[in-house]
Formats: structure tokens, C-alpha cells, sequence
């Protein structure tokens, strides 16, 4: 088990301080002086006596602490911070303005195994799972470099549920009152199509909001664009979600990024209609952000506004997320793309 205190919700630290001999209210604590003072020195948590305090440290336990290596800003106001691990891995995290609304969206994994064929981050392959301290860590270390944050997805490097067991770690993490109590509310998981994972979520005690980037209304071009609608095609992704809705009874929100001239056509955004009518849902239509080494090419305004008006005419509530942060390539599938050397 990780000895880093960071990466431990207050139930694990309960258990720590229980085996340790200790009252368990040291755990509570323990886990406010990290997640909600933002405490990183073992030696600083003076609510522990001193004996204890140089226990944990002869014990190997430590707090981790991760540092923004690069901070872009786009005129647009998308600012996109990279942080550099402790092993030498990349990770990004993109802070998105819209009004008041103030969305981080931070990485789960370094790279990502899902290879979805638009996607920069996935041409990355994957290197190797955050742990619930890195992850929440970049909500952290971005709120300490200046920024407001009031809403956290997790739609960066990474496919979240493949990492399921730390992403769930850091939601607990994020949302506890101890800590940096973020809403559940205003924490959403974006996934891919994991289908089995969906459903075990849908069994916790938690649940965060869910995303489904879902990018195609046929198994035929889907499973073109995402490999893993070849394992969990259409049906079997959306009867999870249908069954996560039951449960968290919440809005899920689709994703879906229009690409020229392959899954941007009316018909299509009639298919798509077809699809998502049985959900409580609203959709995200993303315009595809060019990066190098793609054959792709974005729809441009006029087609996104038609395909819009076939699923918003439908009564669907329909967004339009405008391009952006693409010159600091921190847009959407852009993650991980070279950027410019600043
Ligand atoms: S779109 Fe998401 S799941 Fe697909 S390769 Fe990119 S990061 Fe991974």
C-alpha cells in the first residue's frame, strides 16, 4: 500500500492511525491539514504530536506534492498547465472559462491505451496510471497557482476508467467536507465506452456525473474512430448507462466531436437523435481540433449549426463547445500534442 498520506481517503488514513494506536480522530485531522490546508511535509502536521509526526516519517510515509512545470494561457482564457512526475511522465490539465463556471479538466492516466483514431493523447499509447494524489493533486497545484475552480471533469490524458480504482479514490478525495469538498455534482467522469466499469459505478455509494464521448451514431464508424466499441458495441454501452442513470439519477451528457465530412452529416445527427432520446441527457458537440500527424479535419460553424439544429429540434438540449484553447493545443483530443515552444 501507497505510503504516500496524499493518496489516502480519511477511511484509509482511520485505519493507519487505528494500527498506529492512535485515536482515530487524528485521521480527520490528518486528511484537513492535506486536502484542505494543503499541507505537503509530514513534519508540518502540527495538529499530530511530535513523536508521531517523526513515526510516519521513519515509517516511509510522505506527502506528495506536484509541481506545474509549464503554464500557457490562450487569448480565448483557456489556460493549460503541465506537470512533470516524480518518474519523468507528462501530464496536462486544461482550465476552461465559461461565465462564471470555471472547469478544470484534469489526466488520469500518463498517455492513454484506448487508441481512439482523433486523438493526440492516445497516440501516446499508455505509460502508466495516476495515482488519486495525482489526480487530485492537479486540482491543487492549479487553485495554488492562482486559479478558481468550480468544477473538476475528468476528460484529460487518460481513459478515467481504466484507471477505475484511483479515480474513484480521488472523487472520494475531492468531494469529502474534510477536504476540498467539491460538489458531486460538479464532478464528472468522462469515459469512452467501458461498459462494465459503468455498471460497477453505478453500484458505489458515489456517483459523480457521467459523461459518454460518444463521437458516432453506428457501430460501423465508431468502432472505426474507438477501438473499444468493437468490445462494448452501441447497445451493451448505452444499457450501462441507462443502468448508471437509474441509479445516480442524474443527467449524463454526450460527447460528441464533429469531424468534416465523416460523422458531421444531418442524417447522422438524426441517428444520433435516435440513440439518445431514451436519456435524461444533454449533448456536447465539440468541433474536431486538427494536430499533427491527422487526416482529419473540423466541420466549420455552418455544418455544426445544422447538425445542432436536427438534435436540438428534437428537444434534446444541445451545447456547442466553441474551439477552444486550440493554440496552446490544451483543445479537446489535443492533450499531449506538441505545442509550441514557448
Ligand atoms: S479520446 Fe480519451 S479514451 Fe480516446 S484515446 Fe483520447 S484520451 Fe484516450
Amino acid at each position: 500500500m501507497s505510503k504516500d498520506l496524499k493518496d489516502k481517503t480519511e477511511g484509509e488514513l482511520e485505519e493507519m492511525v487505528i494500527a498506529s494506536g492512535r485515536k482515530k480522530y487524528l485521521a480527520g485531522s490528518i486528511f484537513r491539514f492535506i486536502h484542505s490546508k494543503g499541507v505537503e511535509d509530514v513534519s508540518l502536521l502540527t495538529s499530530l504530536d511530535k513523536s508521531f509526526r517523526a513515526e510516519l516519517a521513519a515509517g516511509g510515509y510522505f506527502i506528495s506534492r506536484l509541481g506545474v512545470s509549464r503554464r500557457l494561457a490562450d487569448p480565448d482564457g483557456t489556460v493549460k498547465f503541465t506537470f512533470t512526475l516524480d518518474d519523468g511522465g507528462v501530464i496536462e490539465s486544461v482550465v476552461l472559462v465559461d461565465g462564471k463556471r470555471r472547469t478544470l479538466c484534469i489526466s488520469t492516466q500518463v498517455g492513454c491505451g484506448m487508441n481512439c483514431v482523433f486523438c493526440a493523447t492516445g497516440r501516446l499509447k499508455l505509460q502508466r496510471n495516476l495515482t488519486a494524489a495525482e489526480i487530485a493533486g492537479q486540482v491543487y497545484a492549479v487553485e495554488n497557482a492562482g486559479e478558481r475552480i468550480t468544477n473538476v471533469v475528468y476528460m484529460g490524458m487518460g481513459e478515467p476508467l481504466a484507471n477505475y480504482d484511483a479515480v474513484l479514490k480521488s472523487v472520494r478525495i475531492l468531494n469529502a467536507a474534510a477536504g476540498r469538498n467539491v460538489g458531486i455534482r460538479h464532478l464528472t467522469v468522462s469515459t469512452c465506452g467501458i461498459a462494465p466499469a459503468i455498471k460497477k459505478l453505478a453500484g458505489e455509494d458515489i456517483h459523480p456525473r457521467l459523461a459518454i464521448s460518444l463521437n458516432a451514431p453506428s457501430d460501423e464508424l465508431r468502432s472505426e474512430l474507438m477501438p473499444i466499441n468493437r468490445k462494448y458495441p452501441l447497445k451493451v454501452l448505452l444499457d450501462a448507462v441507462e443502468h448508471y442513470q437509474y441509479r445516480a439519477k442524474e443527467r449524463v451528457t454526450f460527447e460528441y466531436v464533429l469531424i468534416n465530412g465523416l460523422n458531421d452529416s444531418a442524417e447522422q445527427a438524426g441517428k444520433l437523435v435516435k440513440l439518445v432520446r431514451r436519456f435524461r441527457c444533454n449533448v456536447n458537440l465539440i468541433e474536431f481540433n486538427p494536430h499533427d500527424g491527422c487526416r482529419f479535419k473540423g466541420s466549420g460553424a455552418e455544418q455544426i449549426d445544422r447538425f445542432a439544429e436536427v438534435v436540438r429540434g428534437a428537444g434534446i438540449e444541445t451545447t456547442v463547445r466553441l474551439k477552444m484553447g486550440s493554440s496552446i493545443f490544451a483543445a479537446c483530443g489535443q492533450l499531449g500534442a506538441k505545442g509550441p515552444k514557448r
